[in-house]
């Protein structure tokens, strides 16, 4: 009876199990097992793990792997394995010597887990990790720089000059807050802690606000223009807004290099405010449109010249998520090498009577 439980136990785990006679020669394996690696039964009984080995190991590894089980001890370690198809998966592996009433080792049984999942999370993070540096290490650097020209100016006093370069520290710093804030929206919005302030003002001033400042950074390398001068009253957290529309401003600027023009617009429909931010730049392809909204996702489009841009990817997913928490919308219009225009929608503010 209990025998036949624990057979039951095994063939329905979701983990993979082998079970080998003393030689290495496959008595068992389990459900899980064919369907990892996509084996049938037949194909594995009498053979031998090599069937999966993936050739990624050392043979030291296999040695010692060997000299650990025959000497009585389980061994685990994480095992590189190929499937019948010949593609690669992680496992996490333990390997358990069975003995017999004589202490006689007769068979030797494996459990693993799948963790290739986990293992391409890990590559993401790591791959993630990697662009931050890289991105920190473009404003630190510059920061240092100047900071070495400020020094050696004012130690020569020369006024215009010092002002001028403290202008391209603050610009840096600004680049560093702004990295370090995404980093931390994106952990909160995962988490569920981002929350908001809302008040209810008009659009339209915070508009002319934010356009406004972005004149004032770009300088009149770009003309901005904007449409629609009505007030239209929202209830939201200002302070986020203004963060979408900068995010949505600066994607602007950032992907249209070679023609300098941007329009903001204001308009209405019936429930809600729909503001547009529209660039005569690169473009995206049709079939990258989807992801844009995705953490971490940069297109890698490059300009006709080959321009290429650094990315994190976080600011559409940060602002997507502000205005979903308002009950607005997002979305995009674009064609590639003529420009794209982003939209989002917040509800009116409907005065109570
Ligand atoms: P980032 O702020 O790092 O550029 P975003 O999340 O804001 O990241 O944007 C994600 C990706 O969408 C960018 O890497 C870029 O490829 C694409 N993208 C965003 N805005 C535009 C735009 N106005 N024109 C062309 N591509 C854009």
């Amino acid at each position: 009876m209990l025998t036949d439980t624990f057979y039951q136990a095994v063939e329905n785990t979701a983990d993979a199990v082998i079970i080998t006679d003393r030689k290495g020669k496959i008595l068992y394996v389990n459900p899980a097992f064919l369907k990892i690696t996509g084996y049938k039964k037949e194909e594995t009984l009498g053979q031998t793990p090599r069937i999966i080995k993936s050739g990624h190991h050392r043979s030291a590894f296999y040695k010692k792997l060997w000299k650990t089980i025959l000497s009585g001890k389980s061994w685990r370690t994480t095992v590189i394995n190929k499937k019948k198809s010949g593609e690669l998966f992680y496992t996490d592996h333990t390997i358990t010597p069975v003995k017999n009433q004589k202490g006689k080792i007769t068979n030797f049984v494996g459990i693993w887990k799948d963790i290739s999942q986990q293992k391409q999370l890990e590559k993401q993070k790591d791959e993630f990790v990697d662009m931050v540096g890289h991105e920190l290490k473009n404003p630190i650097t510059s920061i240092k720089a100047f900071l070495q020209l400020l020094e050696e100016k004012l130690t020569h006093n020369e006024g215009k000059r010092s002002l001028f370069l403290t202008g391209r520290i603050n610009k840096q710093v600004d680049k560093l807050i702004d990295l370090v804030g995404d980093l931390l929206d994106t952990t909160k919005i995962k988490t569920g802690q981002l929350s908001f302030t809302r008040e209810v003002f008009d659009l339209n001033g915070l508009l002319k606000e934010t356009v406004s400042d972005m004149r004032i950074s770009v300088g009149d390398k770009y003309h901005i223009r904007l449409k629609g001068k009505a007030k239209i009253m929202v209830i939201a957290d200002r302070f986020r807004i203004n963060q979408v529309i900068t995010n949505l401003l600066t994607n602007a600027v950032k992907y249209s290099p070679d023609n300098r023009k941007i329009v903001v617009e204001l308009t209405t429909d019936k429930k809600n405010a729909i503001i547009s931010v529209t660039d005569y730049g690169i473009g995206i392809p049709d079939d990258k449109q989807k992801n844009l909204f995705q953490p971490y996702y940069s297109a890698h489009i490059e300009t006709k010249s080959g321009q290429r841009f650094a990315s994190l990817g976080l600011g559409l997913f940060i602002s997507r998520e502000i205005i979903r928490q308002h009950r607005g919308r997002m979305w995009v219009k674009s064609t590639k090498n003529k420009g794209s225009t982003f939209y989002f929608s917040l509800p009116l503010f409907q005065n109570p009577v």
